[in-house]
């Protein structure tokens, strides 16, 4: 049998079962969508979103690139912030990063050609940036290392796009959470998060306690 033709094969399976626990789930499914997530993560195969967070079809919106990035002149990526916080109005984004990523270590070494070495440039950079940190770790701790800093990067060029201030300016129930995902024993572990802050309170001088 061809490996494509037992994805198909699942799937049946699996219409048939959940149709049978939930014999609404697929009229429910096909009238409309209201995700409360948005997941950015990577495209590597072992971080599948719903798989790990156990979700349904429905909870989360799901967009994956190499190393999980964040450029604001990707229209790929903006799109999908477009619905998910014009449309369906979601109230979380997790960016969600992975230990042993092989698109950071390309970033890392920057041994890579052609789109990939294009598309992980800004890892480059970041690494450059903490180019002391990375050199005074040992070599097993100096990706992942990388991987957290990258998720705390791209969670800050998220808040900063358009699509995200102008939810927050709205006034939009939004928080945008930074997460990595342990391959090694299947946790997620948060790591950051932004929330559309109020403005800031300017505290009278008798308000600051002496
Ligand atoms: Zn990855």
């Amino acid at each position: 049998m061809n490996d494509e033709t037992l994805l198909l094969l699942a799937n049946r399976a699996w219409a048939a079962q959940l149709k049978d626990e939930r014999p609404d789930f697929f009229e429910r499914q096909a009238a409309e969508q209201k995700p409360n997530f948005l997941w950015i993560g990577c495209s590597d195969s072992r971080v599948a979103p719903d798989q790990i967070t156990n979700s349904p079809p429905g909870v989360m919106s799901i967009h994956r690139n190499v190393a999980n990035l964040v450029y604001e002149e990707d229209e790929n990526l903006m799109a999908v912030l477009q619905v998910a916080l014009e449309k369906t109005k979601v109230r979380h984004i997790i960016l969600c990063g992975h230990l042993g990523c092989g698109g950071v270590e390309h970033g890392l070494k920057q041994d890579a050609e052609g789109a990939l070495g294009h598309w992980v440039r800004c890892v480059g950079d970041l690494a450059d940036r903490h180019a002391d940190e990375l050199r005074s770790l040992p070599d097993a701790e100096r990706l992942d290392r990388l991987v957290e800093l990258n998720v705390r990067e791209q969670l800050e060029r998220l808040s900063r796009t358009a699509a995200v201030q102008a939810a927050f300016r709205r006034g939009q129930p939004l928080t945008l959470h930074g997460w990595i995902y342990d391959l090694r024993d299947g946790t997620l572990n948060p790591l950051a998060e932004i929330s559309g802050a109020p403005e800031p309170t300017v505290l009278s001088a008798e308000a600051v306690p002496a």
